[in-house]
């Protein structure tokens, strides 16, 4: 094939998804082996050169003569043989076993990412033969149904998941088949693969004539599959009982006909193809920060499964990104969707005014738990920059409450990002953010330096100076200071002593001020303490989270306050005026919920502190390199500053065609890796940003 189809790790442009097709049963011994030869029979006779295999045998001592590839074999050895690699058994092993223990005896261990790749080796062998025209494609049968082990966490339906082939399900007719089929059917779709076709074997005494009521039974298993499915788009194909020779196959192949129809119309079908969507995409959608006349390249994800992001095109990415702070267990990670699903089936939403949930109660609990002593009262919030509105409004109100109605405005640090919204941009640096476009509606706020200590550095008290000159001047008329604790974020990705904060919050008490922590990006972990505030041990009175609380699954903020900001507002009679539509949302509260259970379970301590190490080795050569500011790591956190504004569009092709996903803005080159990325990763991640900047990729035209 062309070199210009192939990516960086020599992967096919045209992904093995899309030239694949699983083959899994319901149970054991249901006629897998069969139904997949009779398919590669009825395939080839549609003119594809399609090759079948088995990634995983168990029970045979001798793969190559009794093994399930040997029937691939028997079935079209009547047929012209093609330009083909011969059918192929990728593992196998004697005891006749769940995979899981069969290899243990051999003391093999298998597992996924192993298996991807040697199936994904076998598909290069093919294309190479086919010189990548669309035509051919693989068959891979399963070992036992979906979630037969392959080693103590991963199984038959992690393997599918990743290669995202569409699935051929076989399952027995017998009594007790609709329940295996539906539930096995339930499974592939949640996984959000595609079910192409069932094929029903017969039952294993078929020699033997069944009397009338079960005959009737399977003529209505039959019928109620073939009227639910078929309506549904999946083809039902059954099999008879033939003796396995060259007559028998024929029939079988002929049997098997709708489904290896639908299935050549599948594989033929040229993939979704991204370009197609981003055509499509660029009629009608607008993304962050663009303009839609000179848009921003965007590359179509796919898929995604813990730190690697799959685009459309079959190129898999490891993310550097955790799609803005949130992502930190990763993608897909399957506690925090088995949360999902299992709240999606109990309850997807409710209005929150008058009534109340468990997903709710539980997460505010469990969110007072980790945060820092004091803070008492929960207000859930759709995503941070609303938990920012909230924060203000609460400011606000606790100071009309308190008979301070004089205390409109807020301080805040330059260099601070807190949303896009009105009140949130308002207290955004008035330089980088987006002050001089709305400065006609926006609030004026208060703004003073950004607090210069560096976190590397010992701290320097008049970094405060400015902090207790602007409360001395304006002091009774500032409602709140709001800052970014310890790490400021989007508006420069810049690190400051936590002493700072401890000042801070003397100088706000003295001024009647009270403190909120934005802690939207800071939270759960990302700077190395569960919540920056840890640092400088001070509780402010209010304090933000998002992002990560969810572990990247769905938008969830939360805005919490001290009991003392709660009765200061409510006293009198009075109410807190604020209350969104999707406000506590059960789907998103019982996300987070898992999200904050597998942070206190996890080890995530070890693992910033790896990814901390990891970047600063990894990022270290980028200083001094020409267009370098500043190299700074903290936590999970490696930023290399430039000199000059970057250009995004071509640093990110660069970075995608280097196998990573990482999105500069600004003059900012930064890694925020979920914090599962192992290590390995991680140096990919650094060395394509020191290459990036050696090649000096990050300098403007
Ligand atoms: N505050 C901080 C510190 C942030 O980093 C962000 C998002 N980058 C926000 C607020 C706004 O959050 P959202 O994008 O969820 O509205």
């Amino acid at each position: 094939m062309n070199a210009p189809d192939m990516n960086a790790h020599g992967l096919s442009r045209r992904a093995l998804a899309d030239a694949a097709v699983f083959i899994s049963g319901t149970g054991t011994d249901v006629g897998k082996s069969v139904a997949t030869a009779a398919l590669l029979r009825a395939l080839r006779h549609a003119g594809l050169a399609v090759q079948a295999v088995k990634p995983v045998q168990t029970g045979v001592a001798d793969a190559a003569r009794e093994g399930d590839a040997a029937r691939y074999a028997q079935a079209v050895e009547d047929l012209p043989p093609g330009p083909l690699p011969p059918a192929a058994t990728l593992h196998s092993f004697r005891l006749p076993a769940s995979p899981h223990l069969a290899a243990a005896r051999e003391d093999a261990r298998l597992t996924v990412a192993g298996l991807r790749q040697d199936i994904e080796a076998h598909w290069r062998s093919l294309m190479a033969l086919h010189d990548g025209d669309g035509s051919c494609a693989l068959l891979l049968e399963g070992a036992g149904g979906l979630r037969v082990p392959f080693n103590e966490q991963e199984d038959t339906l992690d393997l599918m998941a990743v290669l995202a082939a569409p699935v051929v399900i076989v399952a027995r007719n017998e009594l007790g088949a609709l329940n295996q089929i539906r539930l096995t059917l339930d499974a592939v779709r949640d996984r959000g693969l595609v079910t192409a076709g069932l094929v029903l074997t017969p039952p294993p005494d078929a020699l033997a004539t069944p009397d009338e009521a079960t005959q009737a039974i399977l003529a209505d298993n039959e019928s109620w599959l073939r009227a639910r499915l078929e309506t549904a788009g999946i083809p039902v194909a059954v099999l008879p009982w033939v003796r396995l020779n060259a007559a028998g196959w024929e029939r079988l192949a002929q049997a098997v006909r709708p489904v290896a129809q639908a299935l050549a119309a599948l594989l033929r079908t040229p993939p979704n193809t991204a370009e197609g969507l981003v055509r499509r995409d660029r009629k009608v959608l607008w993304h962050p920060y663009t303009s839609t006349i000179e848009p921003l390249p965007v590359f179509v994800a796919q898929r995604s499964h813990h730190n690697r992001l799959v685009l459309a095109d079959g190129r898999e990415l490891v993310d550097g990104m955790s799609s803005w702070w949130a992502a930190v267990h990763g993608y897909n990670h399957p506690r925090l969707l088995a949360a999902l699903r299992a709240q999606a089936g109990r309850m997807p939403h409710v209005m929150f005014g008058g009534l109340t949930h468990a997903p709710a109660v539980e997460l505010a609990e469990r969110l007072l738990d980790m945060l820092p002593q004091g803070l008492a009262r929960v207000f859930p919030a759709d995503s941070g920059s609303v938990a920012v509105e909230v924060a203000l409004k609460m400011a606000l109100q606790y100071q009309q409450g308190m008979g301070q109605p004089r205390r409109t405005r807020f301080l805040t640090p330059r260099g601070g990002y807190h949303g896009d919204t009105t009140g949130a941009m308002s207290v955004c640096d008035p330089v980088t953010g987006m002050h001089s476009l709305f400065a006609r509606m926006l609030p004026q706020q208060l703004f003073m330096e950004r607090p210069r200590c560096r976190f590397d550095q010992p701290f320097d008290p008049a970094s405060l100076d400015d902090a207790r000159q602007q409360l001395t001047e304006h002091g009774h008329e500032v409602a709140a200071v709001i800052l970014e604790p310890v790490v400021q974020g989007a508006g420069g990705m810049w690190f400051y002593r936590p002493d700072y904060l401890r000042g801070l919050a003397q100088l706000c008490r003295e001024a009647g001020a009270l403190l909120i922590f934005d802690e939207i990006a800071t939270g759960f972990g990302r700077t190395g303490t569960l919540f920056a505030a840890e640092r400088a041990g001070v509780t402010p009175d209010i304090l933000c989270c998002g992002k990560a609380l969810t572990g990247g699954v769905l938008t969830l903020a939360a805005t919490v306050c001290t009991e003392q900001v709660a009765e200061g507002i409510c006293r009198d009679g009075n109410v807190f005026m604020h209350g969104p539509t999707y406000m506590g949302n059960p789907l998103a509260c019982a996300v987070a919920l898992a999200s904050l259970r597998l942070l206190r379970e996890g080890d995530w301590q070890a693992q910033v502190q790896m990814l901390e190490k990891g970047l600063r080795q990894g990022l270290a050569p980028c200083a001094g390199l020409p267009g370098v500011a500043d190299v700074r790591v903290l936590g999970g956190i490696g930023v290399v500053e430039t000199t000059e504004p970057i250009p995004v569009a071509r640093l990110q092709a660069f970075f995608v065609e280097r196998g990573v996903w990482i999105r500069p803005f600004g003059r900012l080159i930064y890694l925020m890796p979920p914090y599962v990325t192992p290590p390995e990763d991680l140096a990919r991640l650094c060395d394509a940003v020191v290459d990036a900047v050696r090649q000096d990729v990050h300098l403007p035209n």
